[in-house]
């Protein structure tokens, strides 16, 4: 029956534009049928559409419009980039911690594919020590060295920091969180972060994925359609071009460390 009236409704909702006598009824029909859409419709996100240079870190911070260099001292240093968004919204909270006698300072922020892949090749190769060790002797057997990298670094292509919506807050030391300084920082941001819609991405007692992270906070509003994105249009042949790669698909690298195991705080819409 339901279904017999709307045949009978939608005829006339495009018949009665013509009338200006008929459009005050029509329009109480379709309020009335709108209304009922409204009840029914699940909540549905309108995502951005994002291109796969913006998920994958293949573009110059600098010369891109979205993007703007971190003044010092909101930075520890010169050269970093980030959205001028997330920046706008940073600044807000940074102020709000200021005046709780909180110092935030951001520490990292926009990294490239090719910064990334630095990083992840330097452990790899053993030039750079991955959670204090030298991870090419700890792991002669490169699948198991990837794996262990993999506990405290993104592949390349896979970082969040490619996005321009994720940030690294005063320092990526866990003892520096658990010492009393850093700890009532960290008390802070969890009890304050969220009011300015920032998540932390990592967090403690997740299955898989990443090791707990307490310095890495994620801008919900932009990051979400980064994430939404990603997961559409990425796939294993972008993730290629540096030491391991090969291992990506086998790992399933995707969905344990971008899709799964983030704070589920960190995709909810608001
Ligand atoms: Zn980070």
């Amino acid at each position: 029956m339901r279904y017999f009236l709307f045949i009978l409704i939608l005829p006339l909702l495009s018949y009665c534009n013509t009338s200006d006598t008929n459009r005050s009824s029509t329009d109480k029909i379709a309020a009335k049928t709108k209304k009922k859409t409204v009840e029914k419709a699940p909540q549905k996100i309108e995502y951005k559409d994002i291109d796969k240079a913006h998920l994958l870190g293949h573009i110059k911070a600098s010369e891109d419009t979205l993007f703007m260099e971190i003044p010092v001292p909101v930075a520890n240093r010169e050269g970093l980039y980030i959205q001028k968004e997330v920046l706008k919204a940073f600044r807000k909270m940074r102020n709000a911690a200021k005046k709780d006698g909180i110092h935030l300072k951001i520490i990292s922020a926009y990294r490239s594919f090719n910064y990334q892949k630095w990083i992840w090749d330097s452990k790899f190769d053993g030039r750079k020590n991955s959670g204090n060790r030298n991870m090419r002797n700890s792991y002669p057997d490169p699948r198991k060295r990837v794996e262990a990298i993999l506990n405290y670094s993104a592949m390349p292509g896979t970082s969040r920091h490619h996005w321009g919506t994720d940030i690294d807050i005063n320092s990526v030391s866990t003892a520096y969180f658990e010492s009393p300084q850093g700890n009532k920082v960290y008390e802070w941001l969890t009890k304050n972060a969220q009011k300015h819609e920032f998540c932390q991405t990592y967090t403690a007692g997740r299955e898989d994925g990443y090791n707990e992270e307490h310095w890495h906070w994620s801008y919900i509003p932009l990051a979400k359609h980064y994430y939404y994105n990603f997961g559409k249009k990425i796939s294993y042949e972008d993730i290629s071009g540096f030491k391991g790669s090969k291992f990506a698909k086998e790992l399933n690298v995707i969905q344990r460390f971008v899709i799964n195991n983030i704070n589920t705080e960190c995709i909810k819409s608001h």
